[in-house]
């Protein structure tokens, strides 16, 4: 009991990077009911207490009304400043040094709110600065493509693809560093957004969709070969197809996992069933993430809570996943080399302290 105690306490004080969650899925409570405030925009409900009721887990339709009332709420290059802000203010809470968190600039666009690309990276690079004043945490950013906006049926149309990688290329020096693909994977295949994997890549970005979490195999085949994925965000559905298992752990290409997400959404029964455990111990490279932490009510820290109580990791276990998601980063070798010193140092003097 109190090893289990222990060790809870050591995965929320232990240096963490996170590398899948989502900067609108991310928003607290709190900060809803302030943009509601400040846009004079009526909510479903009124208080903090029932508005984390309200923003619990139910079901998927919920999930997306949920998503669509927080998107309407953000409207000027200030809210963009304070939930990102806001953000790097979790981070330290979780003393996550480091995030490259996704954001979808296209939808806030093409929602009609008024808002321009300028407005968007403004806010965006206003807060990312003040945080990491304030708080020392560093925040790079993934622009990721929303899939099902760039299909018009069964065609392809670039829809939203076009206008997201142009942003993504332009705003390198604001902190930018990969293209991601995210949305419903279903009806929306990574094959036809190759060019724009292409453009990026060639504009000096990374390559990192979503694939292999309501689709199979099949998805991250597409996302590997025809999008050139660094990592995949989720990719556990990669454990249906052996052979894939296999060119996982050759390539150590990273996986995002992000347990919580998957249960709550319904890709596994529960974490029984889920398959980090079998990915891990077949050598695949995992890491583990958030994804939208107040909306599956959880947090990197409550995440790695999970591996010890759900998946039989201990200490030296916990850390090998925070230092897999430092090295899966796109931040230059040096800086990784200097924070995995920093990280090893401190979780010495934290086992120490808390084990
Ligand atoms: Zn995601």
């Amino acid at each position: 009991m109190y090893q289990t105690t222990a060790l809870h306490a050591f995965a929320v004080a232990m240096p963490k990077v996170e590398l899948h969650v989502h900067l609108e899925g991310a928003i607290q409570p709190g900060t809803v009911l302030e943009l509601a405030r400040r846009h004079s925009i009526k909510l479903p409900v009124e208080s903090e207490a029932s508005l984390r009721k309200w923003y619990q887990f139910r079901d998927f339709r919920h999930f997306i009304e949920i998503y669509l009332t927080i998107q309407n709420l953000l409207r000027s290059p200030a809210d963009f400043e304070l939930i990102t802000y806001d953000f790097g203010r979790e981070m330290r809470r979780h003393n996550t040094r480091y995030a490259e968190a996704t954001f979808t600039p296209f939808t806030h666009i093409w929602q009609d709110k008024g808002l321009t690309a300028d407005d968007l990276i403004d806010g965006l690079e206003a807060g990312r600065q003040k945080a990491k004043r304030d708080f020392g945490v560093e925040i790079a950013w993934v622009l990721d493509i929303p899939r099902n906006l760039s299909f018009d049926g069964e065609d392809y149309t670039g829809f939203a693809s076009d206008p997201t990688v142009e942003m993504a290329l332009a705003w390198q020096d604001r902190g930018v560093v990969a293209l991601g693909l995210g949305g419903n994977e279903v009806g929306a295949p990574p094959e036809p957004f190759a060019h724009a994997f292409a453009a990026a890549h060639d504009g000096g970005l990374h390559s990192v969709p979503h694939a292999g979490e309501t689709v199979g195999p099949a998805s991250v085949w597409g996302a590997l070969r025809a999008l050139g994925a660094e990592r995949i965000g989720h990719g556990v559905r990669a454990i249906e197809d052996p052979e894939l298992i296999d060119y996982l752990v050759e390539h150590q290409i990273p996986l995002e996992v992000n347990p919580t997400s998957n249960i709550r959404l319904g890709v596994y029964p529960g974490y029984e069933q889920h398959p980090l455990r079998r990915l891990w111990d077949a050598g695949a490279y995992v890491t583990v993430n958030s994804d939208d932490p107040p909306l599956f009510n959880t947090t990197l820290s409550q995440e790695y809570r999970v591996l010890i109580d759900h998946f039989g990791f201990d200490a030296a276990m916990l850390e090998q996943i925070s230092l897999n998601a430092l090295q899966a980063s796109f931040l230059l070798d040096e800086r990784k080399t200097e924070m995995a010193s920093e990280f090893r140092a401190e979780f010495a003097r934290l086992r120490a302290q808390l084990l």
